[in-house]
């Protein structure tokens, strides 16, 4: 038991907007939305941090209740789409240290824009495949 916040509102020692609970999950609305309805899908797990440590059956878990949620979440707020997102590590852009999906309503002309993409280098794909291949097999 780490007493991180997230664990603090599992617990119900912080207040939360809750919009779905069972035995393993927790879904609640962000505090600081992107979008009004931003909600973040969380393990009760209290003893897991990011996508590296969390145990298969939560993860399965969280994946059931955000593809039920996504649909639920954008037809409550009309939205015309969903960004699914998760950061993992500092660097990564991770500020609380157990696990979350963040499930965010879009809409036509909101102005965020999401993930500038860059160019490879010549040959470059070819590298990144051989390295994620080699990785996935050791
Ligand atoms: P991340 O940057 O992926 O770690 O996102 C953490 C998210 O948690 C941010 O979007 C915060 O707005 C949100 N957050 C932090 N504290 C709370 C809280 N007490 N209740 C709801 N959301 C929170």
């Amino acid at each position: 038991m780490r007493g991180c916040i997230f664990c603090k509102i599992v617990a119900g020692e912080l207040p939360s907007y809750k919009v779905y609970e069972d035995e393993r999950t927790l879904a609640f609305l962000d505090i600081n939305p992107i979008n009004p309805g931003h909600t973040l899908v969380i393990p009760k797990n209290p003893d897991v941090r990011n996508i590296f440590d969390i145990p298969k059956r939560d993860w399965v878990a969280m994946m059931e209740v955000v593809h039920e949620l996504a649909a639920a979440v954008e037809k409550a707020l009309d939205a015309d789409g969903v960004n699914i997102m998760m950061n993992n590590r500092e660097h990564a852009g991770q500020v609380v240290d157990h696990p979350h999906i963040h499930i965010i309503p879009r809409f036509k002309g909101d102005g965020l824009q999401l993930w500038p993409h860059k160019k490879y280098k010549p040959g470059e794909e070819g590298i990144m495949q051989k390295r994620i291949q080699q990785a996935l097999a050791t």
